[in-house]
């Protein structure tokens, strides 16, 4: 059953919750500004697109008026930094807009973290949602793969003197990008694409339905202290049960009445048309 009085934080999907493309949902972010203002509720903000720095999400929620710093935005991101940090990596050759590759070098510096290739170096692959993808930066990941982790073979003839294979790890697994005209390329072809050609596949995949996400914030509070709120099943509601927290599922984006009867896993906590009417649902 779920109990708004127990509830000290919300973890907030923000297209289809907070958002629906660039525009304002008005009574959710009403909603979110009341409550933050009032400091009745903390709130934190999902996304699993890293083709952005947490600085442009602050900007898109401070654009809706809503106070926000750095420390509630949660991206995948900030999974790959503390990944890099607890394996002890120096040399990651990282697939990532050059505005997100100045934000992880940023980051880094203090750990002596290079983001470039560099065959006999690097110590991790890592994928990002690159908005600038071209096919170098592609068949770079599959060479240094080739050339560190399969047996040598007629494949590929070219070593390098450093034989410890390289690790690999994607932001997140969505395999499509909403956009007005429909699906667009996400990390998820990427990944298909790689693996097509020479079967390498990521030791992790971050982001939603992963519960790494929610670390920061787990560790703040109680599992049934927070709730996730979302639009989509299969990652919201996915990323929720895999924590163990509740889950409000809102109505005002992807998923229908008609998605949720005709859904296998369990109910979501409880459903809402916007976010501002958990206050009415959970009286
Ligand atoms: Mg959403």
């Amino acid at each position: 059953m779920f109990d708004l009085k127990k509830k000290k934080g919300f973890v907030c999907d923000l297209d289809g919750t907070l958002f629906m493309g660039p525009n304002p949902i008005p009574s959710a972010v009403k909603f979110v500004i009341d409550s933050t203002n009032s400091g009745r509720f903390r709130f934190f903000y999902l996304t699993n697109n890293t083709s952005k720095c947490p600085s442009e999400y602050m900007k898109k929620i401070a654009g809706a008026s809503i106070p926000v710093v750095p420390e509630q935005i949660l991206t995948p991101l900030i999974t790959l930094e503390s990944y890099i940090r607890e394996k002890g990596y120096r040399s990651v050759y990282l697939i990532a807009t050059e505005k997100v590759k100045a934000h992880l070098a940023e980051r880094l510096a203090d750990a002596g973290v290079t983001l470039d290739y560099d065959p006999e170096r690097n110590e991790l692959i890592a994928l990002t949602y690159d908005k600038e993808l071209t096919y170098d930066k592609l068949a770079r990941a599959t060479e240094l793969w080739n050339m560190r982790n399969e047996p040598p073979g007629p494949m590929c003839p070219i070593r390098t003197k450093n034989r410890t294979p390289v690790d690999f790890v994607a932001t997140h697994p969505d395999n499509c990008c909403p956009s007005e005209c429909g699906p667009i390329p996400d990390v998820g072809g990427m990944l298909k694409l790689l693996e097509t050609t020479n079967g390498m596949k990521p030791s992790h995949v971050f982001g939603k339905p992963s519960p790494t996400l929610l670390s920061p914030v787990l560790a703040e509070f109680a599992p049934e202290e927070i709730a996730v709120v979302g639009d989509r099943l299969y990652t919201d509601k996915a990323i929720a049960d895999n924590a163990h927290v509740d889950f409000v599922c809102v109505l005002s984006g992807e998923t229908t009445r008609e998605d949720l009867a005709r859904y296998p896993g369990s109910p979501p906590s409880i459903v809402v048309e916007t976010f501002d009417k958990v206050e009415s649902s959970g009286k």
